[in-house]
């Protein structure tokens, strides 16, 4: 047997699209061109994106992260993180007269407006996923008299309706694709007449990332998913991988945690990255992978995207008014 024959082949499986999603990009910007229009300290209410490292890279620059409006000065600036709040938290900022600027991802904002809607036609709407996840505290807050939660298929024998032939379901964006069809399929068993979002509530770049994991889970020894403990589409990457078929998948924020028996006898590593994750961490992940002899890599691409959302509407308005006087104070200088 010549030595090569004899080490086994060390192969990374690059799962694309992973990473940063258009509502992540969009809600670190805000952050981002707010501190440079108006300079810290900008407040930010919960974690702009749930993903460690973006939030204290923002917090080396200035951002203050707090849990609730009234933890901000009375007159700041506050930005709602990506992940949207209910009317109560606007009504709250008004009173303290902050200045809010509003990061909830537009595909969030969305599902509020299905809540709104079919609230507004007394529906009794089942709103699935996780109890405590900020993004179904938002969304619940557009209608807590017709919103239940329904967290998973085990959930379903709890919901009680008033009536059977006026229920729909809407869904947290984040969560795995199969489990929430689970849970859809005993509603209908047990409301026939139950009926769905106009439009998918589970956004595009949750379901590429579950679909791309899915293509390369198979083929993998282990698969590593760079992403924070509290972001619900990574923790779903996970299970995901899992269920495809790979027989061990771990969720890391950083390259230093990966540990060296999760590589031992392993000949084929998937890496991939939830949606609020910047793709330096994953890069970070490849270095260290390469350093352990795992140096071919094969980028495996199920979807293209080219989605981009653009910068809160309040945010822009400011920052036009800036450069016009930026512009007219060069003028009245050049004259
Ligand atoms: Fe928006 Fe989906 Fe990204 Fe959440 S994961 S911020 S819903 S695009």
């Amino acid at each position: 047997m010549t030595e090569a024959e004899a080490t086994p082949r060390k192969r990374v499986l690059l799962a694309r699209p992973r990473g940063y999603c258009a509502g992540v990009d969009r809600a670190v910007k805000t952050v981002e061109e707010a501190l440079k229009l108006y300079g810290p300290p900008i407040y930010v209410r919960k974690q702009i994106v749930h993903n460690k490292h973006v939030v204290s890279t923002l917090e080396q620059r200035g951002a203050i992260f707090v849990d609730e409006n009234d933890e901000v000065p009375e007159g700041s600036i506050v930005i709602f993180s990506a992940h949207g709040v209910a009317p109560e938290v606007y009504e709250q900022a008004r009173r303290r007269s902050l200045k809010a600027i509003d990061a909830t991802c537009p595909l969030v904002t969305k599902v509020h407006q299905e809540a709104r809607r079919f609230a507004a036609e007394d529906y009794d709407i089942l709103l699935i996923g996780h109890e405590g996840h900020e993004e179904v505290i938002g969304t619940a807050g557009e209608a807590p008299a017709h919103i239940q939660l329904v967290d998973g298929p085990d959930g379903v024998d709890k919901v009680t309706v008033r009536d059977p032939a006026k229920v729909v379901w809407l869904s947290q964006t984040t969560l795995s694709v199969d489990e929430t069809m689970a849970t859809v399929e005993r509603l209908k068993q047990r409301f026939p007449l139950l009926q769905s979002p106009p439009s998918d509530d589970i956004c595009y770049a949750t379901q590429n990332r579950q679909q791309a994991v899915k293509r390369i889970a198979p083929e993998c020894d282990v698969v590593i998913v760079v992403g924070s403990r509290n972001s619900s589409n990574s923790v779903r990457l996970v299970e995901v991988a899992l269920d495809a078929g790979t027989p061990a998948a771990h969720l890391v924020d950083y390259a230093a945690e990966i540990r060296d028996e999760w590589l031992s006898d392993v000949s084929t590593v998937g890496v991939t990255s939830g949606a609020s994750v910047p793709d330096e961490l994953v890069m970070q992940v490849l270095e260290h992978l390469a350093d352990r002899g795992f140096t071919e890599v094969t980028e495996v691409t199920t979807a293209e995207e080219r989605l981009t959302f653009s910068l809160p509407r309040e945010l822009k308005r400011d920052m036009q008014a800036a450069a016009a006087a930026k512009q007219s104070a060069a003028l009245v200088e050049a004259e």
